[in-house]
């Protein structure tokens, strides 16, 4: 069955039912949408409506009411929605092109639509409305705000039901909710502005086991690294092309006569570090890597957690180079990428290639050149991947590589992008081997994206339960009685001089309450100590979960955390 149709068809089952229930209910447009489907509506409907409507909905459902299309010329269209008061159907006529429209009915309720629909209300069957948001009609803050109710439809029970599932299970993962459990991260919107992060103290650590990790591999893999201002002169972006294609997304910085701009990409400041020498074909190729931490002004609607922000850190590189180092560069990115997803407990990724817009500058055979190599690097390294044509930007193909969580959600990670446009813009060139004076070819490139973004997707893929090297409190040592104090601060230090994060928990608290904090908190080991453990030196180890790992020596648990901590998913 044709979901798309089905749900679009439930979003018209829906406005019908809502008609029943609302009379003075005016109607947007409601589209199906990747997991569903939503209806905007001028009513005061709340969330706690929702089953109200669904079960007006079931009724229409057994009577099996028909989708019967019809052909009006606009005229009639008109006169019938402005008898309605139907005003944003009225707008939605008036942007219809031709001289006639089409109008779906459900019993009495008459809708403005393309259709197609399913036949009978009766094919409907496995459907949820799901939640109540606020939007403005066609996406304008000047315009009315409407509700948005959105549902979803599925052909089978059984889908629906697992759909339902994965959506609860995806709420209990929330970024924004365990970032705040886990003293993860914050953003003060009123007090510091929205879009903002504030890492906390087991935040700060996660992400910089993170970057100890991006720095020690781009080491390996041959990057120089280097640290731009977060300001740069406005002149700058003005040579770049920022400012006349980005403005609206950069935060001028204001001194005096002089305008800095606080950095949106990084691209700019690692060209002047690669104008800043003489290049020769022996520097080459030159691959310049920071951890570059950029601020991009994105409207409040549309920030979320830490997957929208203003303010991010990418792990950022462009690789200057001759068009003979294309091929092995561009290998050695998808290599280091499909290395990073494995590392970080990632198995399922997919991507996609964009070829050459209408709008495109160079020449076309460079592009026919490029594009071919990134295919063909596509094909090797076997990630699947789907071509958007002519979806690249007006400077160079790129590829886009987006993982699959343990939800099967997708996310956006990686990118390369070729360019042709800034290496003419900024004049970069290196001397060939016959002495010549040539253009370099840049490849901008992220990894693992922004980091605020994959920390997001790390959290929700884990739902904090983070494995062993990449969680900010790995071992936490619990006291039974204030006899043992002193014994459990001795085993804390012991493991901390050990290398392992490990925190004391000598509070005056039943042992239950700690241990389910600390579960709370996901952390990895649990020791506890007694009396017992005291008097024959042991400790007992707990893992996440409950599972009881029994009495041991301190030798015993280093090894154990020891063979855990290396494996890396
Ligand atoms: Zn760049």
């Amino acid at each position: 069955m044709d979901l798309e149709l089905l749900r679009h068809s439930c979003a018209h089952l829906m406005a019908a039912a809502v008609k029943r229930l609302y009379p003075e209910a005016r109607f947007g447009i409601g589209p199906a949408i990747e997991d569903g489907f939503y209806y905007d509506i001028e009513a005061d409907i709340k969330e706690e409506d929702l089953p109200r409507i669904e079960k007006a909905m079931k009724k229409i459902v057994e009577r099996k009411e028909a989708f019967v299309r019809e052909e009006w010329d606009k005229e009639k269209a008109r006169q019938f929605f402005s008898q309605k008061k139907e005003n944003y159907k009225l707008e939605l006529i008036d942007d219809i092109e031709g001289d006639t429209v089409s109008i779906y009915r459900t019993g009495e309720f008459v809708d403005l639509c393309r259709g197609p629909h399913v036949q009978s209300a009766a094919e409907i069957k496995n459907f949820k409305l799901l939640a109540v948001s606020g939007a403005y009609w066609k996406g304008d803050e000047h315009n009315p705000q409407l509700t948005r109710i959105y549902g979803t439809a599925f052909a089978s029970r059984e889908e629906l039901k697992q759909y339902l599932e994965n959506r609860e299970e995806a709420k209990k993962r929330d970024h924004r909710i365990l970032g705040r459990t886990l003293d993860l991260f914050d953003i003060f919107h009123n007090e510091a502005g929205a879009g903002l992060v504030f890492y906390l103290a087991k935040g700060a650590v996660l992400r910089r086991l993170i970057e100890d990790w991006e720095i020690r591999e781009h080491t390996r893999r041959g990057y120089e690294m280097v640290v731009s201002p977060h300001i740069m002169h406005r002149d700058l972006w003005q040579k770049s092309g920022h400012l006349d294609h980005y403005a609206e997304f950069m935060y001028p910085v204001k001194k005096e006569n002089q305008e800095f701009i606080l950095k949106p990409m990084n691209c700019p400041g690692h060209m002047l570090i690669y104008k800043s020498k003489l290049r020769s074909w022996r520097d080459l190729p030159l691959r310049i890597f920071e951890l570059g931490t950029v601020y991009r002004y994105e409207k409040s609607g549309v920030l979320c957690g830490l997957l929208r922000v203003r303010g991010f850190t990418q792990d950022d590189a462009h690789i200057f180079c001759r068009e003979e180092d294309l091929y092995p560069e561009l290998e050695k990115v998808l290599d280091f990428v499909k290395d990073a997803l494995h590392t970080f407990g990632f198995e399922e990724f997919e991507a996609e290639l964009s070829t050459r817009p209408d709008d495109f500058i160079g020449e076309r055979a460079m592009w026919d050149k490029a594009e071919d190599i990134l295919e063909e690097v596509l094909k090797k390294s076997g990630i699947p991947y789907q071509i958007n044509e002519g979806d690249g930007a007006f400077y160079g193909p790129k590829i886009d590589i987006k993982l699959r969580d343990a939800l099967k959600r997708s996310w956006q990670c990686a990118t390369v992008q070729l360019d042709y446009s800034l290496p003419e813009r900024f004049d970069l060139n290196y001397h060939d081997k016959d002495g010549e004076k040539k253009r370099v070819i840049m490849l901008h490139r992220v990894i693992l994206g922004s980091l605020e973004r994959f920390i997001a997707t790390l959290v929700e893929h884990y739902g904090g339960k983070f494995p062993l090297w990449l969680a900010p409190v790995q071992v936490s040592v619990v006291s039974i009685t204030d006899e043992v104090i002193d014994y459990a601060r001795f085993l804390k230090e012991a493991l901390a001089a050990k290398g392992f994060r490990a925190e004391l928990d000598v509070r005056e608290e039943r042992l239950q309450k700690k241990i389910r904090e600390h579960e709370l908190k996901k952390v990895p080991y649990i020791v506890i100590v007694g009396k017992k453990e005291k008097e024959q030196n042991l400790l007992s180890l707990r893992e996440r979960g409950g599972l009881d790992l029994g009495q041991m020596s301190l030798e015993k648990c280093v090894e154990l955390l020891t063979v855990k901590q290396e494996v890396r998913n």
